[in-house]
């Protein structure tokens, strides 16, 4: 029996986002620790809260860093025999980070479940849910939808058609990972594919694993066997594995800022790889806006090899001109998934200037994105601090002019520092001039939807650009627009 250690229904209406893996010993061999390593490998992907269940032992939940919640846990994790079991590392988009909501969730003892993802219509779930679940009150989206789940499953007996009917009613994105309190392992991703979710295998100790990025299966020595496509579900049990199909669309939605920003460098996502997709969108950008300069730089981490690609076809060369300080509390995370501006902030503090790099000398900063042109603002301010003569960026990903229902986190319009200059109305290269004054740059260059997709190798008609265009193409209604305010409610 899966169990959670935690009590309650966890708190407000919350989006989910993060990391998820499934591990299956067709050995019998103990996966715990296998567990945690992976996560420790995906952490990238939330740094708020973490958990793992695995049979016969109640969820195991922390807050934090998997690898600090590991220590901490050592001796308990080390106990857990199982062979099979899941994971999850979390952050969230309101600032509300508690061990409730951490990942995976309890579902009345028959399943625990961990997404990855955000359920946009969680308001049409709630009345058909709470009719016979009354004692849910207000809950996550993977609560919802994990409760919705074993109502189709009890009248389906069977997970391939419960997740087929639950298909037809979710709007949003969604990569699962379940194990039932019969010891079986799931795990389902969406049929627009907004999320990432791979399959993998240690033939040397006869495992399978599901994870977010194949840079788990790396960190674990197992092989990529492929992603799973959207729309499949694939079950784990002691008869090995099997995928089915479960829900089909006419075109597939893969994220592209996946690999601008959130993806690992190593990983591999949907038959592309993050690192030669960013190398590529520097070489794009340098096409596109041919800034003079004396050295390019990154802005740490994601966009190194962005600016190593800028360089490489700009022939001006590439230096570290910042760096995030990994000794001192906040430098070795990311800045986008931190929840509020204030820790944000921190972390940008927390980013070193390398004064000779850039004193005295005209600069091309490459970013991955500009969402609330807090980091960049900042950033432009240390550098002109450092010496630096003329100031320009170029950013990989377009302008962010709307919100994400489907699992990133820039929630409300009144946050985007595109739509703030009056995104909507302008061109990108008369918003290219706005944005570069409100952040201080000489010059600015957003990448297009174009440059995107030569970039990452996915055609227009296999990505999602909501937050580009505005339109929702991949959801199966209109999302509902709330403000700050009413996010928070
Ligand atoms: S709206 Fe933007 S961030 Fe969200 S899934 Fe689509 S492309 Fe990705």
């Amino acid at each position: 029996m899966v169990r959670s250690d935690s009590a309650g229904n966890g708190g407000d209406a919350m989006k989910e986002h993060c990391g998820v893996l499934a591990i299956y010993s067709m050995e019998n061999r103990p996966v715990a620790e296998r567990i945690v390593k992976g996560l420790a490998a995906l952490q990238h992907r939330g740094q708020e809260s973490w958990g793992i269940a695995v049979p016969g032992e109640p969820i195991l939940k922390g807050l934090g860093l998997i690898g600090q919640g590991a220590d901490a846990n050592a001796k308990k994790i080390l106990s857990f025999t199982s062979n099979r079991g899941i994971g999850h590392v979390r952050y969230s988009t309101r600032g509300r980070t508690t061990l409730e909501n951490a990942h995976p969730l309890d579902i009345r003892g028959e399943f625990a479940i961990a997404q990855n993802g955000t359920i946009a219509n969680t308001e049409d779930l709630e009345s058909v849910v709470e009719k016979e679940f009354p004692i849910l009150g207000s809950t996550t989206d993977t609560k919802l939808a994990g409760y919705r789940l074993l109502q189709h499953y009890r009248a389906e007996h069977d997970w391939t058609r419960a997740f087929h009917k639950l298909s037809k009613e979710l709007s949003g994105s969604y990569s699962f990972v379940m194990i039932t309190h019969d010891g079986e392992v799931l795990a389902a991703r969406d049929e627009a594919g907004y999320r990432p979710l791979c399959l993998g295998y240690d033939p040397d100790t006869d495992t399978h694993i599901v994870a977010s990025e194949s840079c788990a299966l790396t960190a674990l020595h197992a092989d990529l066997v492929r992603d799973v496509q959207p729309g499949e579900l694939v079950s784990l049990t002691k008869d090995g594995l099997k995928i089915t199909k479960f829900a089909a669309a006419s075109r597939h939605y893969h994220c592209p800022f996946e690999y601008t920003y959130f993806g690992h460098p190593s990983s591999k996502i949907d038959d592309h790889y993050v690192y030669n997709a960013r190398r590529k969108l520097g070489r794009v950008l340098a096409r596109k806006y041919p800034f003079k300069a004396d050295v390019v730089i990154p802005v740490p981490d994601s966009a190194r090899p962005a600016a190593l690609g800028y360089s490489e076809e700009s022939g001006i060369p590439m230096e570290e001109g910042l760096m995030k300080d990994r000794y001192r509390r906040k430098g070795s995370l990311r800045s986008f998934i931190e929840p509020t501006a204030k820790s944000r902030e921190e972390i940008v503090r927390e980013i070193i200037t390398i004064k000779p790099v850039v004193d005295g000398k005209d600069v091309i900063v490459v970013d991955d994105s500009i969402v609330r042109g807090t980091s960049s603002r900042n950033i432009v301010q240390s550098l002109r601090d450092a010496g630096a003569k003329k100031v320009y960026m170029v950013v990989t990903f377009p302008p962010i002019r709307h919100p994400c229902y489907m699992g990133i986190d820039f929630p409300t319009r009144e946050e985007l520092l595109a739509n703030k200059a009056d995104g909507e109305t302008l061109n990108v290269t008369d918003l290219n001039s706005k944005v570069a004054r409100e952040i201080g740059v000489d010059g600015l260059g957003y990448n297009d939807i174009n440059g995107l997709s030569e970039g990452i190798g996915l055609g227009k008609d296999e990505m999602c650009f909501a937050c580009v265009t505005g339109e929702y193409l991949g959801l199966k209604k209109d999302p509902v627009l709330r403000t700050r305010e009413e996010m928070k409610a």
